[in-house]
């Protein structure tokens, strides 16, 4: 062997090395990106319920891929999610920055395009700027997440390395943490609507009892960390036994329906109106002192009084409704002061009844 061969070999030899070497670090960079998805993927199905689980498909996976930008789009034409995340009574404004609802499911699919696998790229602002709903340039996937009915929405990440994401990359990884996500989040949804069904009249659809109970205690250490006012009104049906005996149970059920609707219609999303038992309901009013409360309450009783509830195109039912009203009151003695503002309210209803009925009350008087 010349010593020209020998310098060929070595070479050769030397280009082998590195390309060894190439090969161990792609190897030990995949096996760290496939520990990463597989330690997210666990994160997901470990939530506990649906508010851990949006708290991990966003911010949690922004640390965990160092992204610049992340956005989780989801579908909820019927408000079922809005309705969720609205009985939590917690300040969700944070977690859910980088989480959208929306109900234009079929413009987004037709500006999107039937995405059946991850699609990834360099940023297109008028195509990615609607998913984000900002700004954020160099690259993006899209990971459309699918539930056994159809799309449920799009997971979207973005960084500012125009290469981080390049439509040659493969994206089964991608892919299947995309899957994961899905079906965790049905089946956290599917969770929460058991568990709101358990908190809801069916009659009338608003909350029960044992929501307010619940929603009462996480109010009144609202008001005690944030010394805002808090108030409650105990509406009650003037005579209803009369209604039913006159026109028959089916009829006063509508009533009833008509009743809670009219409720609702006066409040606002922050206030919390609850069927509490037969034909009384309580409505919990955060951040509503004494003088608001009784406004509020004087104008619901009046919507009320205002017209006949329209059971069959030719019966109209007249009705009209007693209201107590409180506030909560933190010097109190007693031990629970979300329970004696509920007793309060309830007290000031039997003054109005009283008082001939179809008018509100307060023990302050
Ligand atoms: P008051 O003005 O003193 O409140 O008289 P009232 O008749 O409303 O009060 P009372 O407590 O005597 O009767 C309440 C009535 O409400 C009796 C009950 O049958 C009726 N009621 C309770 N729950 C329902 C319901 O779900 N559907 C119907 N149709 N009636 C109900
Ligand atoms: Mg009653
Ligand atoms: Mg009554």
């Amino acid at each position: 062997m010349d010593n020209e061969e020998i310098r060929q070999l070595r070479e050769q030899n030397a280009a082998l090395r590195a390309l060894l070497d190439s090969l161990g670090r792609d190897a030990a960079h995949n096996q760290a990106v496939l520990q990463r998805f597989q330690e997210r993927e666990l994160a997901l199905l470990g939530a506990a319920d649906l508010i851990e689980l949006l708290e991990r498909l966003t911010r949690g996976m922004r640390r965990s891929f160092s992204l610049d930008s992340l956005k989780l789009k989801l579908f909820d034409p019927y408000q079922v999610l809005q309705d969720l995340l609205d009985t939590q009574g917690e300040d969700l404004g944070g977690l859910l920055h980088d989480v959208e609802l929306c109900d234009d499911v079929a413009e987004t699919r037709t500006r999107f395009g039937n995405l059946d696998e991850p699609w990834l790229g360099r940023w297109c602002g008028h195509q990615h700027a609607p998913l984000f709903g900002w700004h954020v340039g160099g690259s993006v996937a899209l990971l459309p997440l699918r539930h056994a009915e159809g799309l449920a929405g799009y997971l979207c990440l973005g960084s500012r390395d125009a290469h981080r994401f390049e439509s040659a990359q493969a994206t089964d990884f991608l892919a299947h943490l995309a899957s994961t996500a899905a079906v965790c989040l049905e089946n956290a949804v599917n969770r929460e609507r058991l568990r709101l069904a358990g908190l809801t009249d069916s009659l009338t659809g608003l909350y029960n009892r044992r929501h307010l109970q619940h929603r009462l205690a996480q109010e009144v250490v609202r008001s005690q960390r944030y010394g805002q006012a808090l108030s409650c009104l105990f509406v009650d049906a003037d005579h209803f036994k009369r209604i039913n005996d006159k026109y028959g149970h089916a009829a006063g059920d509508q009533v009833l329906i008509a009743l809670a609707q009219r409720l609702r219609a006066r409040l606002r999303g922050s206030d919390l109106p609850t069927r509490y038992g037969g034909e009384e309901f309580a409505v919990l009013l955060p951040e509503t002192d004494l003088p608001n409360a009784l406004l509020l309450a004087e104008q619901i009783r009046a919507t009320i009084a205002s017209g006949g509830i329209a059971v069959t195109p030719d019966q109209t039912i007249d009705v009209t409704v007693s209201i107590g009203v409180s506030e909560l009151d933190l010097e109190t003695q007693a031990v629970n002061p979300g329970e004696a503002m509920l007793r309060v309210a309830d007290e000031a209803v039997y003054l109005a009844k009283a008082d001939g009925r179809n008018c509100v009350r307060t023990m302050a008087d």
